[in-house]
């Protein structure tokens, strides 16, 4: 087995323990690989091994992967922070985006999206931290935001995605990854219809996991340190 086969399967497995350990459905945790700085010849070969869904940060980046690829059975989320000027190719490229965070760029993106793609699915990014350098809205504008949401109907509002500052200690990460489920219980209860929560990375998938995730974003456990 190759590096990244192996590492796949690792992770697979580590998935699936704490899934049984934290009383969570086989299966219902699913593993995007973040594919950011990572060369085409990585994803050819994750895809290789059955993962078909990818994260990207850079959209040059991303595009440029995109289109050398060519692959229609890859599904590529936009991860990254999100610059007004590049939701046209967002809307035109992506199946994803988890950092919406302005309902300037959910109108831009409902405007760019081609009419024969399905609605882009996008998850809101929440500032979980309290963090003033980080993106995301905070718990209390969301509400709001989701009924903002509401007439953009090439839009598909998903779910949420929180990027918690890193902590070592496993009860400690655990303490944002519950508070994001239960804002999107309670954004469920109102109605919004949300089935996606993108929390956990390399570091803390297991926290996640333990707290109601269904899809966790790992780059570095997969392809290795970053350069
Ligand atoms: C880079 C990145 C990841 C992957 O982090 P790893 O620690 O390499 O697993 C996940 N989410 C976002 C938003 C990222 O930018």
């Amino acid at each position: 087995m190759t590096g990244i086969s192996q590492a796949l399967a690792t992770i697979r497995a580590a998935i699936e323990n704490a899934e049984a350990r934290f009383q969570r459905s086989p299966g219902s945790v699913s593993l995007l690989a973040v594919s950011k700085t990572r060369p085409v010849a990585d994803i050819c070969e994750s895809l290789a091994c059955g993962q078909h869904e990818f994260g990207e940060n850079y959209l040059q980046e991303a595009l440029d992967k995109i289109s050398a690829l060519g692959d229609p059975r890859l599904i590529w989320h936009f991860i990254g922070p999100v610059q007004s000027n590049k939701t046209r190719a967002i809307a035109e490229h992506f199946h994803w985006i988890h950092s919406l965070d302005r309902l300037k760029v959910a109108r831009r993106l409902h405007d760019a999206r081609p009419a024969h793609l399905p609605p882009l699915n996008v998850l809101i990014q929440i500032n979980i931290s309290g963090e003033s350098s980080k993106s995301g809205i905070t718990a209390g504008e969301l509400l709001q935001f989701i009924n903002g949401l509401k007439d953009f109907t090439r839009l598909r509002a998903r779910g949420l995605m929180v990027l918690p500052e890193p902590k070592h200690d496993f009860e400690q990460q655990r303490l944002p990854f519950r508070e994001t489920r239960r804002l999107f219980d309670e954004m469920n209860a109102a109605g919004a219809g949300l089935d996606t929560l993108s929390m956990g990375t390399t570091q803390d998938m297991e926290a996640a996991i333990a707290e109601g995730t269904t899809l966790v974003r790992i780059g570095t456990a997969l392809f290795g340190p970053r350069r």
